[in-house]
C-alpha cells in the first residue's frame, strides 16, 4: 500500500481503479489503440499502456458470479433487471403493448430425493421441521421425526434426516438432465398451444410465438429449479399481440398439461435400470400483472438476483474440481462433499458419459445455463452493455483518453494482450476503500443465501 500511495502514477491508478467500478479482480490489458485518418494515413491518435502505471490497463472481470465479484455482478443482475422488466412494461426497443400479453410467471421444481430438514412458517411463526408422532425409524437407525425450529442460518435446512437414505444418485441425475426437461417442456407447450388454436404444429410461428425469461435456482438441498416469464407474442414476436384465443387461460392450461406431460430418461448404470426423471408434483403458475400480487418490479428483481448466484449457495465450490484435488482441504458438509463425490463416482461410468457429471461436480451435475431468454424475449444484455460502452467512450473523451472520430473516416488498428489478473493484497486494500467495496469473499454457507 505504501509503495502503491508513494508512486508518482498513484493519481492515474487510482482512475483505472475508478472506472472497474470496484472490480476485485480485473483484467489486466497491454497494448494501443491508433486511430488514422483514411483519407491521408495520418495517424491522429494513439494510446498506449506503455505510459500506465505497471504498463497495463485494469478493465472489469465481468463475471455474473457474485461469489467472485460482487461490483461486476451486480452490473450483470442489474442488467438482467432491466431486460426481464422491458420484456414485461415496454422500454429499450420492446413496444409497451407487450403489458396486453398473457404472461406467467411459472416456477418448475424437482421432485423429492428424501426428507430434508426445512424450515417452515405458518402466519409469521416458525414450525417443527419434521414433526412425526410415531415415525418410523428408518434402515440406518435414524427416527424420521425433526421437532426443531430452524432459523433461517442453520446450516442444516437442505440436509437429509438420514443421509444415508437419501437419493444422491437421482438428485445429480435429475440436475444433469434438468435443461433437457427445460427443452422437451418448451416443445411440449408449444404442442399444447397449437393444439388449443386448432393449428398444426408447423402452423403455429405464423400466429403465436412463445417468448421467455428464465433463471436456474439451486435450492438448498442441491437440486435446481427453474423460474420462467413465459410469454405470448404474435409472429413478429413483441410488437404484434397473440391471436385472441391465445389468452391466459389457454396458456395456464398449456403450462399445466407440458409440466406433467414430459420426462427425460437416464440410462441404465450400475445394476440399474434405465430412471425416467420428472419435474416436481410442486408446480406454481402466477400471472404477472401492474397492480396485483405479483408486479412486474418482483419478477425482474426474482430473475435478476438468481442470475448471479450458482451453486455456491449449498456450500460447494464456485470452481471446476479437478482429479487432483483432494475434497478434505475445502471443508465441505457432509450433504455437499456427498453430492460432489455421487457426480464424481457417476461421472467415471461409460454409460452415462454424456451426462459428463465429473465436469460438472462443482455444479452438482448441472451443466445448463444460468440465464436464458429466447431470441424475442426483450433486448440483450450484449445491446445493453453496448450502450453502456458508448456513454463510457463519451466521458472518456474528456478525460483525455482516445476521442471519438467518425467511424467511416477513421481506420482504428488496435493490439491486446492478457497480462494478468486481480490486485496485489495491498492494491486490493486501496481499490476498496476507493471504490467503496468490501473486501471479503461471500460466505459459502447455506446462510448466506434466501
Ligand atoms: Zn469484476
Ligand atoms: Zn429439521
Ligand atoms: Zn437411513
Amino acid at each position: 500500500m505504501i509503495k502503491r500511495l508513494n508512486r508518482d502514477d498513484y493519481h492515474r491508478w487510482a482512475s483505472q481503479v475508478r472506472n472497474t467500478g470496484g472490480c476485485r479482480q480485473p483484467i489486466h490489458l497491454r497494448g494501443k489503440v491508433e486511430h488514422y485518418d483514411r483519407a491521408t494515413g495520418a495517424l491522429l491518435h494513439r494510446y498506449t499502456t506503455r505510459t500506465e502505471p505497471d504498463g497495463v490497463l485494469r478493465v472489469p472481470c465481468k463475471t455474473r458470479r457474485a461469489s467472485r465479484c460482487q461490483a461486476c455482478a451486480e452490473t450483470y443482475r442489474a442488467d438482467t433487471y432491466q431486460l426481464i422488466r422491458a420484456g414485461l412494461i415496454g422500454g429499450k426497443g420492446v413496444p409497451e403493448t407487450v403489458t396486453a400479453h398473457p404472461t406467467l410467471f411459472v416456477t418448475l421444481t424437482a421432485p423429492s430425493f428424501g426428507t430434508v430438514h426445512a424450515r417452515r412458517e405458518h402466519s409469521g411463526k416458525v414450525k417443527p421441521c419434521h414433526a412425526r408422532r410415531n415415525a418410523d425409524t428408518c434402515p440406518h437407525g435414524r427416527v424420521m421425526s425433526c421437532t426443531e425450529r430452524h432459523h433461517a442460518d442453520d446450516p442444516r435446512l437442505g440436509e437429509p434426516l438420514c443421509p444415508d437414505c437419501y437419493d444422491y444418485t437421482g438428485s445429480v441425475l435429475f440436475n444433469a438432465l434438468a435443461p433437457l426437461l427445460w427443452k422437451r417442456f418448451a416443445d411440449s407447450l408449444r404442442r399444447a398451444l397449437a393444439k388449443a388454436g386448432g393449428l398444426p404444429l408447423k402452423d403455429l410461428p405464423c400466429h403465436l410465438r412463445l417468448s421467455f425469461a428464465k433463471v436456474a435456482e439451486y435450492q438448498r438441498r442441491g437440486v435446481v429449479h427453474f423460474h420462467a416469464v413465459i410469454r405470448l407474442d404474435g409472429p413478429d414476436g413483441p410488437v404484434t399481440p397473440p391471436p385472441a384465443w391465445a389468452a391466459v387461460g389457454a396458456l395456464t392450461g398449456a403450462v399445466q398439461h407440458a409440466a406433467r406431460a414430459i420426462s427425460a430418461t437416464a440410462p441404465a448404470h450400475e445394476g440399474q435400470p434405465a430412471r425416467n426423471l420428472r419435474w416436481g408434483t410442486q408446480l406454481d403458475i402466477r400471472p404477472i400483472t401492474l397492480d396485483g400480487d405479483l408486479t412486474e418490479q418482483a419478477v425482474a428483481g426474482y430473475i435478476a438476483k438468481y442470475a448471479t448466484k450458482a451453486a455456491e449457495c449449498v456450500g460447494t465450490l464456485d470452481r471446476r474440481i479437478h482429479s487432483t484435488d483432494t475434497l478434505d482441504a475445502f471443508n465441505l458438509r457432509d450433504h455437499a462433499r456427498r453430492l460432489i463425490t455421487t457426480c464424481l463416482r457417476l461421472g467415471a461410468l461409460p454409460e452415462l458419459a454424456e451426462l459428463r457429471l465429473a465436469e460438472w461436480a462443482h455444479m452438482l451435475g448441472f451443466r445448463g445455463h444460468f440465464s436464458t431468454r429466447s431470441r424475442r424475449y426483450s433486448t440483450t444484455l450484449g445491446e445493453l452493455r453496448a450502450a453502456r460502452e458508448r456513454f463510457v467512450r463519451t466521458e472518456e473523451v474528456t478525460h483525455g483518453r482516445p476521442p471519438l472520430f467518425e467511424e467511416d473516416t477513421v481506420l482504428v488498428v488496435s493490439e491486446w494482450e492478457y497480462a494478468g489478473k486481480g490486485h496485489s493484497l495491498g492494491d486490493a486494500l486501496l481499490a476498496a476503500a476507493l471504490t467503496g467495496t468490501s473486501l471479503s469473499t461471500p460466505q459459502q454457507s447455506a446462510g448466506s443465501c434466501p
